[in-house]
């Protein structure tokens, strides 16, 4: 007697996934060990998934409603994107071309308060606008999952208003939400730290209940080790889970500090310290990290600040970071000044190009480590029985190639709880409000 299920998706050239066994992010050699079923299928049911295997397999065992051809056609987990800037007003591309191209303007920490001057000027309506057209135009490039941080209002008044933008987000894309009051000191508070800092730890009880995570940016630009330890803290002891930027342009302690208080992720480690890694390693902390942001700065996040440093060697660094044993994510780090991208495809193919990681590394990292990375591995990231069945029907034959190939969107069909919500580079008409059953997972 075969099981009726809502749909089976058939004749993928391909069906991969992180092996559907892992229950956490891959690491060491489990990172080289995806699972790849040539003339693949997965069985779906009520927005989940129920199996995955050969298509006579699922066939033999399965009557669906609708039968999908894959037609010969890579099928992948869908992208989670772990850690974006989504909701800012205005662009920085003038400022780019000044401080990358001409190396004129030193100070990274400049362009966020020109992000923020921005954010501030623009209305709900266009904030709502602009973030729903980035997560359509994610939607298209295949993520289903993209963090959503706070940190250009830094005000408490203005990061609630940005809270409460995020959440009203109604879009089939699933939006985690993270309150970043401390991303940096806004300059009206550049003489007056303490008070910036002691505003943050006023504002942790009121959004304690809408934001998903308390993120804090520890680093030699932004807040120190006792200034982020104080607000973690706080975080910690309304029930906040914790992520932290760290060790992006100096290694202050913060991805220790990340460590000890248990986050979820420790996010761009481009100065991490061997001891960092070390205790990165031995944690259930993921490391995310960002080559679309190295690439864009053209590797010269260090030379960009006062004491003039070179550029580093990234596929070094990265061989270092892969080695440590870490669990590792990508992410765009999706903002409009260090890395204004949505697409979790360049994502893979930088960190390739750059860091000199296989195939199977990027597509663990990219999906089931990037759901880790959440805190959302027992729902999202790979095609396992149960999961959310957020799933990517691509325009290629191999998983390799989506890495191998770089600059247009190679995603054709993506689907989010089982119903297809993006075509050919479109988020279908009628598909605002978010897919059930996502929002519960
Ligand atoms: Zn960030």
């Amino acid at each position: 007697m075969k099981r009726r299920i809502d749909t089976l998706l058939v004749h993928a050239s391909e069906l991969v996934t992180p092996a559907p066994e892992l229950d956490g992010p891959a690491r060491g050699a489990q990172l080289d060990r995806l699972t790849v079923v040539p003339d693949g299928a997965l069985a779906v049911d009520a927005g989940r998934v129920v199996a995955i295997g050969t298509t006579a397999e699922l066939l033999d065992r399965f009557d669906a409603d609708d039968v999908v051809d894959a037609n010969h056609r890579l099928v992948s987990p869908a992208f989670v994107d772990p850690h974006t800037h989504l909701l800012h007003g205005g662009s920085r591309h003038d400022e780019w071309q000044g401080k990358v191209l001409e190396r004129a303007v030193p100070g990274i920490d400049a362009g966020i308060r020109t992000t923020i001057a921005a954010t501030r000027a623009a209305t709900d309506a266009e904030l709502t606008e602009r973030a729903l057209a980035d997560l359509d135009e994610a939607l298209a490039h295949g993520t289903t999952v993209l963090e959503a941080k706070t940190g250009y209002g830094l005000s408490p008044e203005a990061e609630i208003r940005l809270l409460g933008l995020t959440r009203s987000l109604a879009h089939p894309v699933h939006v985690p939400a993270t309150y970043l009051g401390a991303h940096t000191v806004p300059a009206e508070y550049l003489e007056r730290r303490a008070e910036y800092v002691q505003s943050v730890l006023d504002t942790l009880p009121g959004i304690a209940a809408t934001a998903d995570f308390c993120d804090i940016a520890c680093d030699p630009v932004s807040f120190t080790v006792e200034e982020s330890r104080r607000i973690a803290e706080r975080a910690r002891d309304l029930g906040l889970a914790l992520k932290f930027h760290a060790d992006q342009t100096g290694d202050v302690g913060g991805t220790q500090l990340a460590v000890e208080f248990g986050a979820v992720s420790v996010d761009h480690l481009d100065e991490a310290s061997d001891a960092a890694l070390k205790a990165l390693a031995a944690s259930e902390t993921v490391g995310v990290v960002f080559p679309g942001a190295n690439f864009h700065l053209l590797d010269m996040t260090a030379s960009l600040l006062p004491d003039g440093r070179p550029p580093k060697d990234l596929a070094a660094w990265a061989d270092r970071v892969l080695r440590s044993g870490a669990a590792l994510a990508l992410s765009t780090d999706y903002n409009p000044g260090t890395a204004p991208s949505l697409s979790m495809q360049m994502v893979m193919q930088l960190a390739a190009r750059l860091y000199r990681w296989s195939y199977a590394q990027v597509w663990h990292m990219a999906t089931l480590n990037a759901a880790a990375a959440l805190g959302l591995q027992d729902t999202r990231g790979s095609l396992a029985p149960g999961k959310s069945a957020d799933f990517v029907v691509w325009s290629v034959r191999g998983h390799g190639e989506v890495v191998h190939r770089f600059g247009t969107n190679l995603a054709d069909r993506v689907y989010a709880g089982g119903r297809l919500v993006a075509a050919a580079g479109r988020r279908l008409p009628g598909t605002g409000a978010a897919t059930p059953p996502s929002p519960a997972l």
